[in-house]
């Protein structure tokens, strides 16, 4: 077992560097010997390949992607924590940690830099104030990285994996089928976590894919009528997309014209489904 998920180890490390958990930077370190690993295996690093880690804490994670892969990069936010992994990773010279903020960098050219063309995967226990931004920035700039297996809470895990025209989806489920194909791997409980947060987790992935799932002409208006149909989700399209600047008429033609009824709602209709309504849309 690491020394990283001893709890006692740990108390005591983060005591002689005068750490104090933040929770506005969602810091929710993993303490169960069994996590880690799964999740390293699941990511599918490998001696040939890279992983980007987003948050690595105290390097509980870190340590286990560097037992398998060629090379690991782990971007921390906390300043406070570098010093921690300093020592935590000294043994491991294939780990480079990365000071700053994900959702600012610029992580095409970091992976560029860092990784110089091998097959990259994410690998990552997600801050949870920030998981769906996070996600979306990884799919929407179509990064070179062929998946993403990541911790995030249970039901930001239902919601990102739910199937498209069933209750559970919203707009981030459509946002990111078409992207990837997202799958629950496994549960992981709230005891996992020091200190332990008020709801469970589960590891999801999402594969990303090489060509979307449907063809659309115009991408943008895909994705403002999705988030506008989901943003007023009880209320019939007709109501709730003259927000994209289309008058009902115009919106009551073009759902016809996509064989849906004038009732249908955003959560019942399939990303195809979509995409056909924003192609008649975008006419005229
Ligand atoms: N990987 C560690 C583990 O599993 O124990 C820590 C996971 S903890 C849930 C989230 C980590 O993300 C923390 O280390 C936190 O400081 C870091 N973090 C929070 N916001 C971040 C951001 N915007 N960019 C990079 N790291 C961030």
């Amino acid at each position: 077992m690491s020394a990283l998920t001893d709890i006692a180890a740990v108390k005591a490390l983060l005591a002689r560097h005068g750490f104090h958990f933040s929770k506005a930077m969602g810091q929710n370190f993993l303490i169960n010997p069994s996590v880690c690993p799964r999740m390293a295996e699941a990511c599918g690093a490998r001696e040939d390949t890279g992983v980007l880690e987003i948050g690595p804490g105290i390097g509980v994670l870190t340590e286990q992607l560097a037992l398998r892969a060629g090379r690991v990069v782990a971007v921390e936010l906390d300043r406070r924590l570098l010093p921690v992994l300093a020592e935590t990773l000294a043994p491991y010279p294939q780990v480079n940690i990365v000071s700053g903020d994900v959702l600012k960098l610029d992580l095409r050219r970091l992976i560029e830099e860092q990784f110089g063309g091998m097959p990259v995967s994410v690998c990552a226990n997600l801050p949870y104030y920030i998981t769906s931004p996070i996600v979306m920035k990884l799919l929407e700039e179509r990064l070179p990285v062929d998946s993403l297996t990541v911790m995030v809470q249970k039901e930001a895990a239902q919601r990102l994996c739910a199937r498209p025209g069933t209750r559970e989806a919203g707009a981030v489920t459509l946002a990111v089928q078409y992207y990837a194909e997202a799958q629950i791997l496994f549960p992981v409980s709230r005891g996992s976590f020091l200190p332990a947060p008020h709801v469970d987790s589960a590891v999801i992935r999402l594969t990303v894919r090489r060509t979307p799932p449907c063809t659309v002409r115009d991408e943008a208006l895909l994705f403002r009528l999705i988030r506008a149909g989901f943003e007023q989700r009880r209320k019939t399209l007709l109501n709730s997309l003259s927000s994209v600047g289309r008058d009902r008429e115009h919106i009551r033609q073009a759902l016809h014209e996509a064989a849906l009824p004038e009732n249908a709602r955003a959560e019942e209709l399939t990303l195809t489904q979509f995409a056909a309504l924003a192609d008649r849309l975008g006419e005229g």
